[in-house]
């Protein structure tokens, strides 16, 4: 399965993307984190990065797809993933689409955790408080004037998506504002849903097929059966009419006359 979390920043992808992970035992790629680690690493990727991370501007679309085509191609994420973070552009929709046609794969679904933005402020800092309580590092870009600034570009460059995915048939939206197990059901619902979806088609296909084997061979049969009667004479083809039409001719009902009767 390969699925898209799209939602502003605290809207709950990370946390809703974790719970995938373990149910369907695929990975969470997390553009944020991978950027992050490289940061932290500093790599060529995190010194480019960092300071509009900091900032809450997003990094350019280049740099990420790379990342992400490279991620893709590690071997848990051969039987699916959940992207998170990513796509935040059309174009990056566009290069995953690319990416995906040319491994012949598809995107199951684009989910969108739906919330007030007046919320995020809230959440993120319940998240600040947390982390600061557990003794870790808080987010460099976990700070009020970063977080309006992130919100901004969801609103300018990532909120575009919904209509990209609506317009692909892939999108399903959900309300973000319900409790984190609410959410999980409804994403449960969604996902069912898609399997279901794919199961008719793919009956629909075994049916059309048995359908084709079973049409095939009464064909046959009947091709010789009127390549034998021809040969014969017109009287023999008439008793020997096949055994549905004599049933049929014994059952066939008299026409109803004017009394409303038969016969
Ligand atoms: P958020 O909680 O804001 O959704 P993330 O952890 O997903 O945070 O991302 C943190 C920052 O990393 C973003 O504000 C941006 O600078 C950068 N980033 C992450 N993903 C992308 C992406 N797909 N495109 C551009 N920048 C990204």
């Amino acid at each position: 399965m390969r699925l898209i979390l799209l939602g502003p920043p605290g809207c709950g992808k990370g946390t809703q993307s974790q719970r995938l992970t373990e149910k369907y035992g695929i990975p969470q790629l997390s553009t944020g984190d991978m950027l992050r680690a490289a940061v932290k690493a500093g790599t060529s990727v995190g010194v480019k990065a960092g300071d509009l991370m900091a900032r809450g501007e997003l990094v350019s679309d280049d740099v990420v797809v790379a990342i992400v085509a490279d991620r893709i191609e590690q071997p848990d994420a051969k039987k699916g993933f959940i992207l998170d973070g990513f796509p935040r552009t059309v174009p990056q929709a566009e290069a995953l689409d690319r990416m995906l046609k040319e491994k012949g794969l598809r995107l199951h679904a684009a989910i969108e955790l739906k919330v007030d933005e007046g919320i995020l402020h809230q959440r993120i800092a319940k998240r600040v408080a947390d982390m600061l309580a557990s003794g870790k590092t808080i987010r460099a870009d976990d700070n009020p004037e970063a977080l309006e600034k992130r919100v901004h570009a969801y609103r300018l460059q990532t909120a575009p998506l919904v209509s990209y995915y609506k317009n692909h048939g892939l999108l399903r939206s959900t309300d973000g504002m319900a409790s984190i197990d609410e959410v999980s059901a409804a994403i449960d619902r969604i996902l069912g849903k898609a399997g279901q979806a794919e199961a008719p088609a793919r009956r629909a296909a075994r049916t059309r097929k048995a359908i084709g084997k079973a049409a095939k061979a009464p064909k046959a049969k009947a091709r010789k059966g009127r390549a034998a009667a021809r040969k014969r004479p017109a009287k023999a083809v008439a008793r020997r009419a096949p055994a549905g039409r004599r049933k049929a001719a014994k059952t066939r009902r008299k026409p109803i006359n004017k009394a409303g009767r038969r016969g």
